[in-house]
Order: C-alpha cells, then sequence, then structure tokens
C-alpha cells in the first residue's frame, strides 16, 4: 500500500530517481522522435511496475486506492523530472473510461475491463462524433439493436483520436429511435478486432494522422457490454466529458507553469524581454496560470467533497485553459518571428501538447505547440460549446433555441 500526503511525494521522488538516468535532462531533451516516443512507451512499463498508474482506483482493481491529492502529487513530481505521468493512450482508457466503469459499471465490468486497461492489455479509443454530429452529438445516428443477446451495430464515427493503436473502443449508439434524441442512446464497449470494423487515417495540417475515421459495418459486442443502462448512454457520455474537460483542472497549471517558464526562457534568450509588450503578455499569462491554479483547488475541493464526478464547472476550465494555450503558443510564434515557422532538428514535425514535460525550446516545437492548442479549443467540446453550456447550466441564463 502506498503511503499518502507529502510522503507519498517522497516515495514518488524516491521512485524516480531510482529509474532515470543521473544525467537525465527530461523527456524534451531527446530529440529524435522515434527514440522520445520509444522512452514514453517504456516509462509507461515503469510507471505500472512501481505501482504509480491507476494510482486513485481501489486496490481490488489494480489502484493504489489513494486520492486526487496524491494523483496531484504525482504530476508535480513527474513535471519537476520531465517525465509523461502515464502514456499517450491512457488519456482515453485511464482519464476516461476508468473513471466512468468505477462510477456507472457493473462489478462485472469493473473485474473484466479496469486491470487490462490498467496493464495496457486493453487500449481505448472514444467513439463519440460523427459526419454532422459534434457539437450536437445528441443527433447522432450509428444504430446499435439488440439480435438476442447481441448488440450489432452500424455507423461512422470521425475524429477517432488514436483508433489505429486501440484495441477497444467506447461507442455512443442510438438504441431508441423513437426516443427524444439524447434519451435513445446507449453507452457500449465494442473489441475492435473484428472484420466489420475499418479504421481509415485522416491527414491534419500538422502532416500526422493521430485521428482517423471509424467505419462499423454490422459489428458485434455481447449486450452486457453497456454502460449504465440501456438508453442511458447521455447521462455516461455527459459524466465523461465532465471527466474530459475538468479531470486536470488542479494539474494542468503545473504544467502550464512548467512551460511559461519556458517560454519566459525563449523571450530573455531572444532579448524580447526587453520589449514592454511582450512583458505585458507574459505577466498576463502567468496570471491566468495563477488563477488555473485557485480554479483548480475549487473544483478539486468540490470533487473531494462530492461524489467524484465534475459538473458543469468543467466547463470553466475546459474554455480557460484552451484559450489560454493558444495565447501562450502565438505568444511564442511572435517571440520567435518567421524563423518560428521552421521546423528544427530532425524528424517530422510534432505537435506538442502542454503537458509533454520539458520540451526543448526550438522553433518547431512551439509551432507543433500551436497547432496542438488550437485543436485544445475544439476537442472534448468547442469554446462556443462551453460558453453555451456555462450560459445555460451554470449562469441560468434562457436555453438557445434549438
Ligand atoms: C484533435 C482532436 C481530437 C479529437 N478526438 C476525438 C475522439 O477521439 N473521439 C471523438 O468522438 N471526437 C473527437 N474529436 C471531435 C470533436 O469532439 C469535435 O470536433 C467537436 O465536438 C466539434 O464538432 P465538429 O467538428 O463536428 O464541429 P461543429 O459541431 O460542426 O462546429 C463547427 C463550428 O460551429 C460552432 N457551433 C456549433 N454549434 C454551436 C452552437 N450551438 N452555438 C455556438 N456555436 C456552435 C462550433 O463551436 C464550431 O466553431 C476530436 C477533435 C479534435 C480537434
Amino acid at each position: 500500500m502506498a503511503p499518502s500526503g507529502e510522503a507519498f511525494r517522497d516515495h514518488v521522488r524516491a521512485i524516480l530517481a531510482e529509474e532515470l538516468p543521473a544525467d537525465w535532462k527530461g523527456l524534451g531533451a531527446i530529440e529524435d522522435r522515434a527514440e522520445a516516443d520509444a522512452f514514453v512507451e517504456s516509462w509507461r512499463e515503469t510507471m505500472l511496475r512501481r505501482g504509480l498508474l491507476g494510482i486513485q482506483w481501489p486496490v481490488e482493481y489494480g489502484g493504489a486506492g489513494l486520492t486526487k491529492l496524491e494523483q496531484i502529487i504525482l504530476v508535480e513530481e513527474c513535471a519537476r523530472a520531465g517525465v509523461p505521468f502515464m502514456g499517450y493512450s491512457d488519456t482515453f482508457g485511464l482519464k476516461m473510461l476508468a473513471n466512468i466503469l468505477l462510477y456507472f459499471g457493473t462489478e462485472t465490468q469493473k473485474q473484466r475491463f479496469l486491470p487490462p486497461t490498467l496493464n495496457g492489455e486493453i487500449r481505448w479509443c472514444q467513439g463519440f462524433s460523427e459526419p454532422g454530429s459534434g457539437s450536437d452529438l445528441a443527433s447522432l445516428s450509428t444504430r446499435a439493436e439488440l439480435d438476442g443477446d447481441t448488440w450489432v451495430l452500424n455507423g461512422q464515427k470521425l475524429w477517432t483520436t488514436r483508433a489505429r493503436e486501440a484495441n477497444w473502443i467506447f461507442v455512443l449508439a442510438r438504441t431508441n429511435a423513437d426516443a427524444p434524441k439524447n434519451r435513445g442512446i446507449s453507452f457500449l464497449l465494442v473489441n475492435m478486432d473484428q472484420p466489420g470494423i475499418e479504421v481509415r487515417p485522416i491527414k491534419a495540417m500538422s502532416g500526422e494522422s493521430e485521428f482517423n475515421e471509424v467505419f462499423l459495418n454490422d459489428v458485434t459486442t455481447p449486450a452486457e457490454n453497456v454502460v449504465g443502462g440501456v438508453d442511458n448512454g447521455w447521462a455516461v457520455a455527459t459524466t465523461l466529458l465532465g471527466f474530459e474537460r475538468g479531470e486536470e483542472a488542479a494539474t494542468n497549471p503545473i504544467l502550464f507553469r512548467a512551460e511559461l517558464d519556458r517560454l519566459m526562457a525563449l523571450a530573455a534568450e531572444r532579448g524580447a524581454a526587453r520589449d514592454p509588450l511582450i512583458r505585458q503578455r507574459l505577466a498576463e499569462l502567468y496570471i491566468r496560470v495563477e488563477i488555473m491554479r485557485y480554479l483548480g483547488d475549487k473544483i478539486i475541493a468540490g470533487v473531494l467533497a462530492g461524489d467524484g464526478r465534475l459538473g458543469p464547472e468543467a466547463s470553466i476550465s475546459k474554455l480557460f485553459w484552451s484559450e489560454y494555450h493558444k495565447d501562450v503558443a502565438n505568444l511564442a510564434l511572435d517571440i520567435l518571428g518567421p524563423a518560428g515557422q521552421i521546423v528544427e532538428g530532425r524528424g517530422l514535425l510534432r505537435t506538442y501538447r502542454y503537458d509533454d514535460p520539458g520540451a526543448p525550446n526550438t522553433s518547431g516545437r512551439w509551432i507543433g505547440a500551436l497547432y496542438n492548442a488550437t485543436a485544445g479549443t475544439i476537442y472534448a467540446g468547442t469554446s462556443q460549446v462551453q460558453r453555451n453550456i456555462l450560459a445555460e447550466n451554470v449562469l441560468g441564463l434562457p436555453r438557445e433555441p434549438r
């Protein structure tokens, strides 16, 4: 059983010291893309072996039975050491689906899916969006029909991130065409290793193909693989989006602060820190990170005091961090000037995430960050959609006509 609180911090620090080479300079110091990706894969194995993955899960499903507070400490220490706190595909498995199963799953579903998700045997992707159903997700048209004790699914999903690396997909499908549109949807777990599934990569402007189209043609899954009850998928999906939008409210500011430190170093290095307008923008960004830190504390205090779910307030966090991040990347490119368009070093342009620890201060990294930051204002619900949610569900303003 892992220790809690500050003793847990010492525990994590000791593990990091044991597992990382003495001359470790952070993941960002690895120039070669393939080498960096291989490190992330092997680091995930290390985290698993040392009991640092899924630490908030109950011990019976492979977790450490700790709380959000220890998770925050873990993220802080990993950011300080320049290593990720989970693998690339874990966003869907550890962050989204596991939280959903812990909340809505049956005991059988928890036992069947949580341990293989933790050990990496099952890698998940998210089948929500469809052509014509993104912001208006409830209009989705993928169908699931029950044939005896098997669901049969037909339809198309779009923008499915990392679908080619995944072997299972969680899908929103219409199970009752007669019910109002958000009451006839179910949340289904589907094995991708079957003939009716076709995954086609989509090439993004960065040149990468992280997301995909997923076609479902008479795809099957057992009746028991519906989570949260038949026709109740909307409640499951909105809870999951709460986790996707707000789960990192308390840990993001730690990573944003590390990134802003790199930007301030860049401004000093390029002589831009003497420009009063650049100084103003840096100061404003610094203040916004501090606001996010307090907001994160408030959201997490609410989560710890409540049932663990995040309400519409998660949209405040999502809106704030995604717009902030676009401004950081734009400022970096203003500081770099035309050189910011050039991809330096070997390897392909990579879309750096704010949580890529220690991404170095070269031009290509910042334009990659801008691409990623722009996507951040779209995925998990666009900024406009977050404002609608806040207007209607938090501020209680009249609903937009539908
Ligand atoms: C990098 C990335 C990864 C993604 N990964 C996944 C994934 O793994 N799985 C998945 O299911 N989906 C994924 N998505 C899809 C994402 O959820 C959708 O792109 C998003 O919900 C927006 O839907 P849309 O693209 O259909 O745009 P639309 O809904 O067509 O919106 C177009 C524009 O209209 C605006 N708009 C729409 N409705 C309103 C309204 N009511 N009021 C005001 N403005 C409005 C939007 O804000 C937007 O600016 C990903 C997207 C990105 C960018």
